[in-house]
């Protein structure tokens, strides 16, 4: 019963987010803008950081962990894309922040705090040899109604391998993830941004869209925080999507910088939000 309560709110938070990619069918993904971000002149009330008031439902975490076995929810099959997604598409300042490779538990619960405290909701590709081991960590994610997305389960370069290995590293993912979140994926992204035919085809018969990301944050370079804030604060624009990391080494940077830039897109009256799968 604690889980349908838990599902009820995550779904309610879903329902206001953007709706991404509007075209749907198979095809051309959005083109990537490049221009830089319009600035507002002046910040718009009521756009700074709201009080959290929901708490978690603590009972869910208290049930005794299950191995993961088959999937729960049959997957609903999305129509085979040539392109991944690249940012959102319709009006509004929206923007999407997603963060890949974890879950860590030295990076990824100082980010989920920081979503909290400004009452924020993101995406997490996360690789399922992480994630079995922390799956605390997806159930927060739950807890906290961010998207938990597909990037396979020890991050190769999918491009390099066969068929049936592209779908051991996918398939055995979402296992994990249904297991832990609660729900299986309804997006992926190929490690590297290594995309190709079957790539598509797998992550589409197993019910996912294809993200990519607008804005690379290049944070793994561990160029440090300023330089992330920097990047991400230019590259602010309606509708783009942001890559950084919270796993795949020292992300201490990417944790600081976060603190930093949220506040800032949020006072530039951007609204961070998820994106909504309407072909669901
Ligand atoms: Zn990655």
């Amino acid at each position: 019963m604690k889980k349908d309560q838990l599902f009820t709110r995550r779904r309610m938070l879903i329902a206001g987010a953007a709706v991404l990619g509007a075209a749907g069918a198979a095809g051309t993904a959005r083109v990537l803008t490049a221009e830089p971000a319009a600035r507002p002149a002046s910040v718009p009330l009521g756009q700074g950081p709201q009080l959290r008031t929901a708490l978690k439902p603590s009972a869910f975490r208290l049930q005794p962990m299950a191995g993961y076995g088959p999937p729960r929810h049959r997957p609903v099959k999305t129509a085979v894309r040539r392109e991944p997604i690249l940012q959102m598409s319709g009006s509004g300042r929206r923007m999407v922040l997603t963060f890949d490779d974890g879950p860590d538990p030295r990076y990824t619960p100082h980010i989920l705090s920081t979503l909290r405290e400004y009452d924020v909701r993101a995406m997490f590709f996360v690789c399922g040899e992480m994630a079995v081991d922390n799956k605390d960590l997806l159930r927060e994610m739950a807890d906290d109604g961010h998207i938990v997305g597909n990037h396979t389960w020890t991050h190769p370069q999918l491009t390099e391998l066969s068929r049936s290995a592209i779908r051991r590293e996918i398939e055995r993912t979402c296992e994990v993830i249904d297991d832990a979140y609660g729900e299986p994926p309804a997006w992926f992204r190929a490690p590297y941004g290594a995309w190709n035919r079957n790539t598509f085809k797998i992550g589409a018969e197993l019910g996912m869209e294809p993200l990519a990301w607008t804005v690379d944050s290049l944070d793994w370079t561990t160029p440090g925080t300023r330089t992330i804030v920097d990047r991400v604060e230019e590259g602010a624009a309606p509708g783009v999507v942001i890559l950084s990391h919270d796993a795949g080494g020292d992300r201490s940077q990417s944790v600081r910088a976060l603190r930093e830039y949220l506040p800032h897109l949020l006072d530039s009256g951007y609204h961070i939000t998820v994106p909504h799968r309407k072909f669901v």
